[in-house]
Protein backbone atom coordinates (compact mmCIF):
# COMPACT_ATOMS: atom_id res chain seq x y z
CA UNK A 1 0.00 0.00 0.00
CA UNK A 2 1.61 2.88 -0.84
CA UNK A 3 0.45 6.15 2.00
CA UNK A 4 0.08 9.22 0.41
CA UNK A 5 2.36 11.79 1.87
CA UNK A 6 0.63 14.34 4.41
CA UNK A 7 1.54 18.03 4.36
CA UNK A 8 0.54 20.00 6.92
CA UNK A 9 -1.91 22.57 5.26
CA UNK A 10 -1.92 26.05 6.39
CA UNK A 11 -5.65 27.90 5.71
CA UNK A 12 -4.68 31.91 4.33
CA UNK A 13 -7.94 32.78 4.63
CA UNK A 14 -10.91 32.28 7.04
CA UNK A 15 -13.32 34.00 9.01
CA UNK A 16 -13.81 33.47 12.56
CA UNK A 17 -15.91 35.59 15.72
CA UNK A 18 -18.28 35.21 18.08
CA UNK A 19 -20.79 38.10 18.13
CA UNK A 20 -22.05 37.80 14.57
CA UNK A 21 -24.37 34.82 15.12
CA UNK A 22 -25.69 35.09 11.19
CA UNK A 23 -22.94 32.75 10.29
CA UNK A 24 -21.42 29.63 12.35
CA UNK A 25 -18.09 30.77 12.66
CA UNK A 26 -16.60 30.60 16.06
CA UNK A 27 -13.61 29.03 16.80
CA UNK A 28 -15.23 25.83 18.03
CA UNK A 29 -17.16 25.73 14.70
CA UNK A 30 -13.52 26.11 12.49
CA UNK A 31 -12.10 23.61 14.53
CA UNK A 32 -14.85 21.16 14.03
CA UNK A 33 -14.52 21.82 10.17
CA UNK A 34 -11.48 21.19 9.60
CA UNK A 35 -11.08 18.24 12.63
CA UNK A 36 -10.68 15.81 9.86
CA UNK A 37 -8.54 17.59 7.24
CA UNK A 38 -4.58 18.25 7.29
CA UNK A 39 -5.34 21.72 8.15
CA UNK A 40 -2.87 23.09 11.02
CA UNK A 41 -3.07 26.53 10.77
CA UNK A 42 -5.09 29.27 10.12
CA UNK A 43 -5.51 33.25 9.16
CA UNK A 44 -7.99 34.18 10.86
CA UNK A 45 -10.40 37.43 10.19
CA UNK A 46 -13.29 39.09 12.16
CA UNK A 47 -16.72 38.38 10.36
CA UNK A 48 -17.19 42.33 8.53
CA UNK A 49 -20.91 42.83 10.52
CA UNK A 50 -18.66 42.82 13.82
CA UNK A 51 -16.16 45.87 11.96
CA UNK A 52 -19.42 48.18 10.65
CA UNK A 53 -22.69 48.01 9.29
CA UNK A 54 -21.84 46.93 6.08
CA UNK A 55 -25.67 47.24 4.93
CA UNK A 56 -25.30 51.35 5.69
CA UNK A 57 -23.77 52.85 2.80
CA UNK A 58 -24.08 56.38 5.50
CA UNK A 59 -22.28 54.37 8.09
CA UNK A 60 -20.97 56.77 10.25
CA UNK A 61 -19.09 55.49 13.15
CA UNK A 62 -19.98 54.97 16.72
CA UNK A 63 -18.30 54.62 20.16
CA UNK A 64 -20.37 51.35 20.18
CA UNK A 65 -18.84 50.16 16.74
CA UNK A 66 -15.36 50.78 17.81
CA UNK A 67 -15.97 48.28 21.21
CA UNK A 68 -17.40 45.93 18.78
CA UNK A 69 -14.15 46.47 16.57
CA UNK A 70 -11.62 46.23 19.23
CA UNK A 71 -14.14 42.88 20.92
CA UNK A 72 -14.05 41.39 17.76
CA UNK A 73 -10.05 41.88 16.89
CA UNK A 74 -9.42 40.99 20.53
CA UNK A 75 -11.31 37.80 20.24
CA UNK A 76 -9.13 36.79 17.45
CA UNK A 77 -5.88 37.61 19.70
CA UNK A 78 -7.23 35.23 22.32
CA UNK A 79 -7.88 32.08 20.88
CA UNK A 80 -5.32 28.72 21.78
CA UNK A 81 -5.33 25.55 20.05
CA UNK A 82 -2.91 22.75 20.66
CA UNK A 83 -4.24 21.55 17.18
CA UNK A 84 -4.51 24.61 15.35
CA UNK A 85 -2.07 27.19 14.63
CA UNK A 86 -3.98 30.83 15.24
CA UNK A 87 -2.05 33.48 12.79
CA UNK A 88 -4.59 36.81 13.71
CA UNK A 89 -5.30 39.27 11.20
CA UNK A 90 -5.89 42.88 12.26
CA UNK A 91 -9.09 44.29 10.23
CA UNK A 92 -8.95 47.37 10.07
CA UNK A 93 -11.62 50.27 9.34
CA UNK A 94 -11.87 54.13 8.96
CA UNK A 95 -10.09 55.13 12.56
CA UNK A 96 -7.11 53.53 11.01
CA UNK A 97 -6.67 51.87 14.66
CA UNK A 98 -2.90 50.69 14.17
CA UNK A 99 -2.37 51.59 18.05
CA UNK A 100 -4.35 48.18 18.66
CA UNK A 101 -1.88 46.36 16.47
CA UNK A 102 -0.02 43.78 18.58
CA UNK A 103 3.36 42.10 17.88
CA UNK A 104 1.24 38.91 17.48
CA UNK A 105 -0.99 40.02 14.37
CA UNK A 106 0.39 38.24 11.37
CA UNK A 107 -1.53 40.78 8.94
CA UNK A 108 -4.23 43.18 8.14
CA UNK A 109 -7.60 42.58 6.66
CA UNK A 110 -8.65 45.32 4.27
CA UNK A 111 -12.55 45.12 2.95
CA UNK A 112 -15.64 46.38 1.13
CA UNK A 113 -17.54 45.75 -1.76
CA UNK A 114 -19.32 48.21 -3.72
CA UNK A 115 -22.44 49.24 -2.03
CA UNK A 116 -20.25 49.23 1.55
CA UNK A 117 -19.35 52.43 3.16
CA UNK A 118 -15.76 53.64 2.01
CA UNK A 119 -12.40 53.59 3.37
CA UNK A 120 -11.10 57.39 3.58
CA UNK A 121 -7.96 56.96 1.52
CA UNK A 122 -7.29 60.34 1.65
CA UNK A 123 -7.49 60.56 5.11
CA UNK A 124 -3.65 61.59 6.66
CA UNK A 125 -4.67 59.07 9.45
CA UNK A 126 -4.51 56.29 6.35
CA UNK A 127 -1.55 57.24 4.99
CA UNK A 128 -0.28 56.80 8.94
CA UNK A 129 -1.52 53.62 9.17
CA UNK A 130 -0.28 52.09 5.95
CA UNK A 131 2.98 53.79 7.04
CA UNK A 132 2.93 51.13 10.44
CA UNK A 133 2.07 48.53 8.23
CA UNK A 134 4.83 49.07 5.79
CA UNK A 135 7.30 49.48 8.81
CA UNK A 136 5.62 46.44 10.56
CA UNK A 137 6.19 44.09 7.10
CA UNK A 138 2.42 43.30 7.55
CA UNK A 139 0.92 42.13 4.19
CA UNK A 140 -2.64 43.09 3.82
CA UNK A 141 -5.64 41.31 2.90
CA UNK A 142 -7.09 43.71 0.20
CA UNK A 143 -10.70 43.15 -1.11
CA UNK A 144 -12.14 45.90 -2.41
CA UNK A 145 -13.65 47.39 -5.46
CA UNK A 146 -11.47 47.38 -8.99
CA UNK A 147 -10.71 50.95 -9.01
CA UNK A 148 -9.45 50.92 -5.22
CA UNK A 149 -7.59 47.67 -5.54
CA UNK A 150 -5.19 49.36 -8.46
CA UNK A 151 -5.26 52.66 -6.78
CA UNK A 152 -4.05 50.94 -3.65
CA UNK A 153 -1.49 48.69 -5.32
CA UNK A 154 -0.23 51.53 -7.65
CA UNK A 155 -0.55 54.23 -5.79
CA UNK A 156 -0.30 53.77 -1.79
CA UNK A 157 0.97 50.65 -0.71
CA UNK A 158 4.33 50.73 -1.78
CA UNK A 159 6.38 48.15 0.11
CA UNK A 160 3.44 46.40 1.01
CA UNK A 161 2.62 43.08 0.28
CA UNK A 162 -0.69 42.63 -0.98
CA UNK A 163 -2.83 39.67 -1.15
CA UNK A 164 -5.97 39.89 -3.20
CA UNK A 165 -8.10 37.08 -2.14
CA UNK A 166 -10.63 34.71 -4.43
CA UNK A 167 -7.76 35.42 -7.18
CA UNK A 168 -9.18 38.34 -7.65
CA UNK A 169 -12.85 37.11 -7.56
CA UNK A 170 -14.38 39.50 -5.90
CA UNK A 171 -11.83 42.55 -6.74
CA UNK A 172 -12.88 43.15 -10.17
CA UNK A 173 -12.39 39.77 -11.25
CA UNK A 174 -8.95 37.59 -11.98
CA UNK A 175 -8.59 39.02 -15.45
CA UNK A 176 -9.51 42.58 -14.54
CA UNK A 177 -6.43 42.23 -12.44
CA UNK A 178 -4.47 40.69 -15.04
CA UNK A 179 -4.91 43.38 -17.52
CA UNK A 180 -4.03 45.88 -15.09
CA UNK A 181 -0.65 44.04 -14.57
CA UNK A 182 -1.10 43.55 -10.77
CA UNK A 183 -0.89 39.93 -11.07
CA UNK A 184 2.84 39.96 -12.13
CA UNK A 185 3.99 42.91 -9.49
CA UNK A 186 6.36 41.29 -7.04
CA UNK A 187 4.38 42.28 -3.72
CA UNK A 188 1.10 40.91 -5.12
CA UNK A 189 -0.12 37.80 -3.89
CA UNK A 190 -3.12 35.90 -4.06
CA UNK A 191 -5.64 33.25 -2.86
CA UNK A 192 -7.19 29.87 -4.19
CA UNK A 193 -10.53 30.28 -1.88
CA UNK A 194 -13.70 30.17 -4.04
CA UNK A 195 -11.60 30.57 -7.53
CA UNK A 196 -12.57 28.42 -9.93
CA UNK A 197 -10.04 25.26 -10.92
CA UNK A 198 -9.35 27.04 -14.00
CA UNK A 199 -8.36 30.80 -12.79
CA UNK A 200 -5.96 28.64 -10.51
CA UNK A 201 -4.68 27.01 -13.58
CA UNK A 202 -4.09 30.20 -15.56
CA UNK A 203 -2.67 31.69 -12.86
CA UNK A 204 0.15 29.62 -11.89
CA UNK A 205 0.72 29.13 -15.96
CA UNK A 206 1.47 32.77 -16.42
CA UNK A 207 2.76 33.75 -12.59
CA UNK A 208 3.87 30.77 -11.19
CA UNK A 209 3.27 29.36 -7.84
CA UNK A 210 5.82 31.49 -5.78
CA UNK A 211 2.97 33.82 -4.18
CA UNK A 212 -0.47 31.74 -4.25
CA UNK A 213 -1.62 30.28 -0.99
CA UNK A 214 -4.72 28.09 0.10
CA UNK A 215 -7.49 29.32 1.09
CA UNK A 216 -10.84 28.47 2.66
CA UNK A 217 -13.17 31.92 3.38
CA UNK A 218 -14.61 29.85 5.90
CA UNK A 219 -17.66 29.92 6.73
CA UNK A 220 -18.48 30.69 3.22
CA UNK A 221 -16.64 27.90 1.77
CA UNK A 222 -15.60 24.36 3.11
CA UNK A 223 -12.26 23.79 3.89
CA UNK A 224 -12.33 20.77 3.27
CA UNK A 225 -13.90 20.87 -0.03
CA UNK A 226 -11.65 23.60 -0.73
CA UNK A 227 -8.94 21.82 -0.14
CA UNK A 228 -9.78 18.62 -2.03
CA UNK A 229 -10.25 21.38 -5.14
CA UNK A 230 -6.27 22.43 -4.79
CA UNK A 231 -5.49 18.75 -4.07
CA UNK A 232 -7.14 17.57 -7.17
CA UNK A 233 -5.38 19.92 -9.54
CA UNK A 234 -2.44 17.12 -10.01
CA UNK A 235 0.32 19.34 -9.05
CA UNK A 236 4.13 18.26 -8.82
CA UNK A 237 4.63 17.78 -4.81
CA UNK A 238 6.71 20.89 -4.72
CA UNK A 239 4.21 23.05 -6.11
CA UNK A 240 1.52 21.54 -3.83
CA UNK A 241 3.26 21.79 -0.73
CA UNK A 242 3.93 25.87 -1.59
CA UNK A 243 0.52 26.61 -1.86
CA UNK A 244 -0.74 24.36 0.54
CA UNK A 245 1.35 25.89 3.30
CA UNK A 246 4.91 26.89 2.20
CA UNK A 247 4.44 30.47 0.68
CA UNK A 248 2.10 31.20 3.62
CA UNK A 249 5.14 30.60 6.11
CA UNK A 250 7.46 32.54 3.38
CA UNK A 251 4.99 35.29 3.70
CA UNK A 252 5.14 35.11 7.25
CA UNK A 253 8.72 34.32 7.75
CA UNK A 254 9.53 38.24 6.55
CA UNK A 255 7.46 39.51 9.19
CA UNK A 256 9.94 38.15 12.02
CA UNK A 257 12.68 38.76 9.95
CA UNK A 258 13.88 34.85 9.04
ZN1 LIG B 1 -13.43 35.98 2.88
Amino acid sequence: MVERQVTAVIDAHAHCGEMDRSWSQDFADYARQVADTDIVGVAFFSPVMEIYDRYDINFVDTPEWRKSRRRSNAYLLSLRSPALTVYPYFFIWNDFAVDQLSPVHCGIKWHRHADEPVYHYNASRCAEALDAIRRRNLPVVLEEELDNTVRFIKELAHGIRVIIPHLGGLNGGFRAIADQGLWARENVWADTALASRSEIEAYMEDYGHGRLMFGSDFPFGDPASELRKVRSLGLDPGTEKAILSGNFMRLQGAIRGE
